[in-house]
């Protein structure tokens, strides 16, 4: 492992120093940045001398003190710290950067804390001690997110090949379950090479496929369930109605195909916890009719949909279906899907100024807008990482991670509707349409987003030649040394 530098967590203090180093990125004038720009220099002077500042405290890491830094050969470090201390790291990195005339210098970057994806482990196993988690990977296949969950324990939840090929290095294919009701026949195919037996189906068709080319696969009939109390509806695809569960099961046996359970997904973003109650309750149906069809299925597998802030009442209310539908489980393996619930609040993404609209002068500032006159650009927008706008039904909101050179925003500051947008050509990229920022926030300034953590990095485009924001790895709080731990097992 190559030595580590480890800059140690401060508070920061507001900064207002003046260091000549900057102004000769400008070929033209030598001093043109601060004539045009006093305030952006100032920005950054104060950033770099907070970053000489905090570099003289600098902790280093060597080889046997690996403590300190996690390095998985091919990935970039898992650092210490907390997730707010690397969001200023990565500001005060970007002043330096643009004041050696890098290129690109104040890209947005998420901050993932790995901590919190053990938190939400220790917080399953808490809550549903009987249900195995197989993480959704769609939601985000960051490899240390795998990795780390791989550790715990976990099994995957996958929904093509090239989700299966990210995981099977890490776990043995028992712990996968191919959990797309509509496979192309190649895909079941490979996941048959590859030992992937688990595999979910919702029609007739389906069952030909499997049969011709895996006719060893454990299957899993994905039933159709109430999603409409929920933001992303997946009963509009997916989902076997109940009224064609017979005749799907009387097909399946006909084919000699092995059904082992049922699931289902009570959808999305979903605002109702009573919905997990009537899908378990249709679960139980659907293990009846599969004693009619000359099976016993020892599999229920309730699917992904849990929310951070609602889990506890989410859970409690699927424990009590479970207790009232299956009251006698000894042969029963309950399995899940949790895909958002792990990852959502672990990334927070900052993203900076780079531009801004606004009225000539103040006074020409319409304080009551609706449309927001003051226009703020920032470089990633719903091309990148929030494609959770579009695709995912969400609203994030801004924080000001830093405001005229200081990580310190004095509560004192006035605000006015504002709006933030992308920084592509599309109009569609509008961040938030309307939302209260300082008066005083300008160019160059960086704001932060929490709660990014699920369906944003996998769905970001490249449009328009921005590229998809990195993401800066740590370990911090109470769970680091857990995290490392665990993620030990795949460092070289
Ligand atoms: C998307 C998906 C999940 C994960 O959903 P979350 O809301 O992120 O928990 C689980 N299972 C299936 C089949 C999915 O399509």
């Amino acid at each position: 492992m190559s030595r580590v530098e480890v800059l140690s967590p401060r508070s920061p203090v507001s900064f207002d120093f003046d260091i000549d180093v900057i102004t000769s990125c400008s070929p033209r004038s030598p001093s043109g940045l601060s004539a045009s720009f006093p305030r952006e220099k100032r920005l950054t002077n104060a950033i770099l001398a907070e970053l000489l500042y905090t570099s003289s405290h600098v902790v280093h890491a060597t080889e046997d003190d690996s403590e300190e830094v996690i390095v998985v050969p091919g990935l970039p470090p898992v650092y210490r710290g907390h997730r707010e201390f690397h969001l200023r790291q990565g500001v005060m990195k970007a002043a330096q950067l643009t004041a050696e005339c890098e290129p690109d210098a104040e890209k947005a970057f998420f901050v993932a804390d790995l901590s919190y994806v053990y938190k939400q482990h220790l917080r399953w196993k808490k809550n549903l001690p009987e249900i195995e988690p197989f993480y959704a990977v769609k939601c985000n296949p960051d490899p240390y997110v795998l990795r780390l969950l791989a550790a715990l324990g976990a099994g995957f939840d996958c929904a093509s090949n090239g989700e299966i090929n990210l995981v099977l290095p890490l776990v043995d294919p028992s712990r996968v379950i191919f959990a797309n009701p509509c496979k192309a026949t190649s895909f079941i195919r490979q996941s048959a090479r590859a030992g992937v037996d688990m595999m979910t189906f919702d029609n007739t068709d389906e069952l030909h496929k499997i049969a011709r080319v895996h006719p060893g696969a454990k299957l899993i009939i994905r039933i159709l369930t109430d999603d409409s109390k929920s933001l992303c509806r997946l009963g509009l695809k997916f989902g076997a109605p109940m009224v064609t569960v017979p005749a799907l099961l009387g097909k399946a046996r006909e084919l000699n195909l092995d059904v082992i359970g049922v699931s289902f997904h009570v959808g999305s973003g979903s605002y109702d916890s009573n919905a997990f109650s009537d899908a378990v309750m249709r679960a139980r149906m659907v293990f009846d009719m599969g004693k009619d069809a000359g099976y016993t299925f020892t599999l229920l597998d309730v699917g992904g949909g849990f929310e951070d802030p609602t889990f506890e009442a989410s859970a409690s209310v699927l424990k009590d279906a479970i207790e009232q539908y299956f009251p006698a489980r000894d042969n029963l393996r309950i399995i899940a899907e949790p895909g958002r619930y792990y990852v959502a609040q672990a990334f927070s993404l900052a993203a900076n100024v780079i531009a801004r609209r606004a009225p000539p002068t103040a006074e020409d500032v319409d304080p009551d807008s609706e449309n927001p006159s003051v226009m703020y650009y920032i470089n990633d927008g719903v091309y990148g990482a929030f494609n959770c706008i579009l695709f995912d039904h969400q609203s994030p909101q801004p924080y000001i991670l830093s405001l005229d050179g200081s990580f310190h925003v004095p509560s004192t500051v006035p605000l006015r509707p504002s709006s933030v947008w992308g920084p592509t050509c599309d109009s569609i990229d509008c961040v938030c349409s309307v939302t209260q920022l300082p008066s005083t926030l300008q160019v160059g300034d960086w704001l932060a987003f929490d709660n990014m953590g699920a369906y944003t990095i996998c769905a970001a485009s490249q449009f328009n030649g921005f590229q998809v924001s990195k993401v800066t790895y740590t370990a911090g709080g109470e769970f680091g040394r857990e995290v490392r731990e665990a993620l030990r097992t795949f460092a070289s």
